[in-house]
């Protein structure tokens, strides 16, 4: 079994910045508002149904409980008995509408009012809502009962409180048995302490300074620093048995019966089992309070969704000059570079998505058959639940925060996992980041493949990865082993096919600014060039001045070419250097982790240069007899992320468009496509699984779920099939469900 101390993990409740000990910025209002009136009803979304005779049978409604949006049934106005019992359940949506929907489960989000109902029950509003005040209550969590019990064993990070707090407004939510839900996730709050409970400061090579682990304490997520650092989890998992009173007393401040169950319920702690398994799997902690807050509904509401993408731009802002700092300390990334594709790239995501997120979130009305003509079919926009993002080196805070605007865009808990090899920004993510996003429903992993794989051992809603191929598989296996959906981007050769008839130099600027931008540390770069000889021959002198004019006669000593992430790039990119012929540049120097922009001519395909992803700043060019031949080439290969074309000749473009198949494709131009948030951003086949960007994030985080609300009567129009079955019943049923070739004529 493995030691925890080998393990080097962090996780930051956004309250106290452990390595400089300075307080940090508070949790914006509008979220501390939102934490105190947690589980509050999204947007209401009311679909009319149409209305139908009232017949029927009631009480049904009442026990549904469902989440989201409420849709009154037709048929139900004599149900104002049922309704009774629902809003017992405890409705914190806004209830509106016909009464009897209103009552008639206990839901948050939106109520969908059905027609039919009217003048059914208009006492439902009042038993929704006291469900609700009653469940709200108890939000103010057991976060002071934490306080409390902490402070003696290093890091203690409270999660129990929340998972009282689930528990309370697990009731809100009105799920049946969520009383359950709520008493288990009382119980992975308190063993969630001792997962969490780990340095930050240990990753990044400091040491914490000790003493603060009592020093906060009145927000239910205390941390110590010291000792983490990096050398022991073990002393995290000391931490747990701190953890282990605290649920229970943070839920005294929490209403009803459940809080009996989770105080009744041994925690890991007290059965001797808990610091094994948190050795074993130290972030199952973590994910169990995750998703106990996701069980509270919390990040359901739109308004809570504004206010956490609200917050990621002011760090966004506020921590500007700290990021492009750390950019330039990890891959001396120039800061012109740094704004657009990191900052301002991810800007523009959180602005998009706050722009349209209530047109998102609405449920979609589908079409109908005859058989359920009257109902109500449709798309409800649900969360995934906890997801995950792990991100690669090249692009920090892109690659990470970019997939985080839409998992909260959709109303999901959040884990993520920067790159460890970027690790100026990922020190500065893991430390700042927490400080503006919600605690409850957001955290910060930090560590490398170790870490990953442990934390992958958990069951997550979502996984979404960034990375290389390699580690794609393994992230895959990992996913299966739970059923786990999962968005793969991932990396290969992007080929760029440059026409005998093409502006020259116009091309080789666009391609040199795609390729050597962070110097070629990129995985949409064009990898390679394709073309013919002759066309070879007059492109390499537009390089080459391209290359000069952007970088200058010694690209060492621009500020505008970045350098490599690490030594084992460095060499392997150095060794391809031997292929082909060095046509431009060609430098290196070790110590400065320096490639000189580098283009190869004559490349063979043999040459380890055409076997595997370049991923740095050298660009080969491989020759071919046509263009045909070239598309043959493209072809015989793993599909690459992208494809470029360039050429005068739009046909030719075209064709290479119509005849290839890649993630994406750009004619006439390089990396620029990737800015267009209203393009799907993705691999097909080896270079990824799924897409993202703009609505495309909100969507890989959304469950579509496909819905159907019936009303209780028209039982006449069911009877057709039920058995005993007949011919005459088959007809008829097969008319009403089937669905017809436009255009044929069923007469004949
Ligand atoms: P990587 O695959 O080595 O690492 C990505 C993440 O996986 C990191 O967070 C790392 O900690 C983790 N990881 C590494 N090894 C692991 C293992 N054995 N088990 C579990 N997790 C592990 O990628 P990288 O070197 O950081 O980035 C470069 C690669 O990413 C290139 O192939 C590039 O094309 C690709 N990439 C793709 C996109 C895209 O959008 N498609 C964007 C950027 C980079």
């Amino acid at each position: 079994m493995e030691r925890a101390g080998e393990i080097v993990q962090s996780v930051f409740s956004g309250q106290w910045d452990i390595r400089q000990q300075r307080k940090v910025p508070e949790i914006p209002k509008q979220i501390k508002d939102m934490q105190s009136t947690e589980g509050a009803g999204a947007q209401p979304q009311q679909h009319k149904f149409q209305e139908i005779p009232l017949q029927s049978d009631a009480g049904q409604a009442g026990s549904s409980g469902a989440s989201g949006q409420q849709r009154g049934f037709p048929g139900q106005s004599k149900n104002s008995g049922s309704s009774g019992q629902a809003g017992s359940s405890g409705a914190s949506g806004q209830q509106r509408g016909s009464s009897g929907q209103a009552g008639s489960c206990g839901a948050s989000g939106q109520q969908r009012g059905f027609s039919g109902q009217p003048g059914s029950c208009s006492s439902s509003g009042q038993q929704g809502s006291s469900g609700q005040a009653e469940s709200s209550g108890s939000s103010g969590r057991g976060s002071s009962g934490q306080a409390g019990s902490s402070g003696s064993s290093g890091q203690q990070r409270g999660f129990s409180g929340q998972a009282g707090s689930s528990g309370s407004s697990g009731q809100q939510w009105g799920f049946p048995g969520q009383s359950k839900c709520s008493a288990s996730s009382g119980q992975p709050g308190s063993s969630g302490s001792s997962g969490q409970q780990r340095g930050s400061l240990g990753q990044a090579g400091s040491s914490g300074s000790s003493g603060q682990a009592g020093s906060s304490g009145s927000s239910g997520q205390q941390r110590g620093s010291s000792g983490q650092a990096g050398s022991s989890g073990s002393s995290g998992q000391a931490g747990s048995s701190g953890s282990s009173g605290r649920g229970s007393s943070g839920q005294a401040g929490s209403s009803s019966g459940q809080q009996q169950k989770i105080q009744d319920l041994p925690s890991p702690s007290q059965d001797n089992k808990g610091g094994e398994l948190s050795r074993m799997n130290p972030y199952a902690g973590l994910v169990d309070c995750l998703r106990a807050t996701w069980l509270t509904g919390k990040t359901r509401p739109m308004e809570y969704r504004q206010g956490q993408l609200e917050a990621l731009n002011r760090f966004l802002e506020e921590r500007r000059s700290d990021l492009l700092h750390a950019l330039n300390q990890d891959m001396r990334r120039p800061h012109f570079e740094g704004e657009v594709a990191e900052v301002a790239f991810t800007r523009s995501e959180v602005n998009n998505a706050l722009n349209n997120l209530s047109c998102w979130m609405k449920d979609e009305n589908v079409s109908k058959n005859l058989a359920t003509k009257l109902d109500c079919a449709f798309i409800r926009k649900d969360p995934y639940g906890v997801v995950v993002i792990i991100a690669p080196y090249n692009y920090p805070i892109n690659l990470l925060l970019v997939p985080l605007v839409g998992a909260i865009a959709a109303g999901n808990c959040v884990i993520v996992k920067p790159s460890e090899l970027a690790r100026h920004t990922e020190r500065l993510l893991a430390e700042a980041l927490p400080c503006y996003l919600d605690p409850e429903t957001f955290a910060v992993v930090t560590g490398g493949s170790e870490e990953v794989t442990k934390l992958l051992e958990n069951q997550f809603d979502y996984i979404f990865f960034t990375g290389s191929p390699r580690v794609g598989k393994i992230i895959m296996t990992a996913a299966a082993k739970h059923l786990t959906p999962l968005t793969l981007e991932l990396g290969g050769k992007n080929p760029c096919y440059v026409d005998k008839c093409c502006n020259f130099q116009n091309a080789a600027n666009r391609i040199v600014w795609g390729k050597f931008f962070n110097a070629g540390q990129t995985c949409i770069a064009p990898d390679y060039v394709i073309c013919t000889i002759e066309t070879q021959e007059r492109l390499m002198p537009c390089l080459r001045q391209a290359i000069r004019e952007f970088y200058g006669e010694c690209p060492q000593d621009s500020p505008d070419f970045g350098r490599l992430i690490d030594d084992k790039h460095f060499r392997r990119l150095r060794a391809f250097l031997e292929c082909g012929r060095v046509a431009i540049g060609g430098e290196s120097d070790e110590c400065d982790r320096y490639i000189a922009p580098t283009v190869l001519a004559d490349v063979k395909e043999w040459e380890p240069i055409m076997q595997e992803e370049v991923f740095g700043p050298i660009l080969p060019i491989f020759t071919v007899g046509d263009l045909d031949e070239a598309i043959h080439y493209i072809n015989r290969k793993q599909r690459p992320l992208v494809a470029y074309a360039f050429s005068c000749d739009c046909k030719v473009v075209n064709h290479v468009l119509n005849c290839t198949s890649s993630g994406n494709f750009s004619g006439n131009d390089t990396i620029i496509y990737s800015t267009l948030v209203s393009l799907p951003f993705g691999g097909i086949g080896y270079s990824g699984l799924g897409k993202y960007h703009g609505k495309f994030s909100f969507d890989t985080f959304t469950h579509q779920r496909g819905t159907l609300l019936r009303c209780m009567g028209l039982e006449a129009i069911n009877t057709v099939r039920y058995p005993p079955y007949t011919e005459g019943k088959l007809q008829l049923l097969l008319s009403l469900v089937d669905v017809k070739r436009k255009g044929m004529c069923t007469l004949l």
